[in-house]
């Protein structure tokens, strides 16, 4: 949970870019908040406590990154989870044998993989991203995770943009979004 200061923070370090990569669509760009070491600082230590419960341990064996700013806040995260992370890419980037699926993006169409030997049967898995719009590419993940037994523990995002209800389609996974939009 953010404290009054530190949601005004982030906010501040969100860039709006209107009919971004395509008309009707405002971009969240949260390249300044990353430039921002305590902006970034603040969102990565609020994402981790999402996975943490009142005693502060966290049961996570893997972080889900979805490419590709999913990386970026992914990686951190698992770090001081020390956890695993498992980037999960668009179709053709991963080297190794992948499982797939396809689904609606806010804006056109979208296939996501994941390496085939990136999650063991019971793995509890935190899955995050930066931005939470219509909620399929969170579905997708969802699914890529547990075709392969794996759990999803949680999901948790920077943003939610609550417009696109994207939180209604993800009835039955515990979402965290850091701003709700
Ligand atoms: P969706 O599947 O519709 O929830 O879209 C989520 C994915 O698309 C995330 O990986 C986001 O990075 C990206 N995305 C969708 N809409 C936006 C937006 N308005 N600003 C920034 N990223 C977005």
């Amino acid at each position: 949970m953010l404290s009054s200061t530190e949601r005004e923070l982030l906010l501040s370090r969100i860039r709006d870019i209107p009919d971004w990569p395509e008309p009707g669509v405002v971009f969240k760009d949260i390249t300044p908040l990353l430039l921002d070491a305590t902006a970034f600082a603040t969102a990565i230590d609020a994402l981790v406590g999402t996975a943490r419960d009142q005693t502060g341990t966290s049961r996570i064996d893997k972080v889900v990154g979805i490419e590709a700013r999913g990386f970026i806040l992914a990686a951190p995260v698992a770090h001081v989870l020390r956890a695993g992370l498992v980037p999960l890419r668009k179709h053709g980037k991963l080297p190794f044998d992948t499982r797939s699926v396809s689904y609606a993006l806010e804006y056109g169409e979208a296939t996501i993989e994941v390496h085939s030997d990136a999650f063991g049967p019971g793995d509890r898995v935190l899955v995050v991203d930066d931005v939470l719009a219509t909620g399929g590419t969170v579905q997708a993940a969802a699914e890529l995770v547990e075709a392969a037994g794996a759990d999803v523990v949680a999901v948790s995002v920077l943003i939610e943009l609550g417009f696109l209800a994207g939180g209604d389609r993800l009835a039955g996974l515990d979402v965290h979004a850091l701003l709700r939009l």
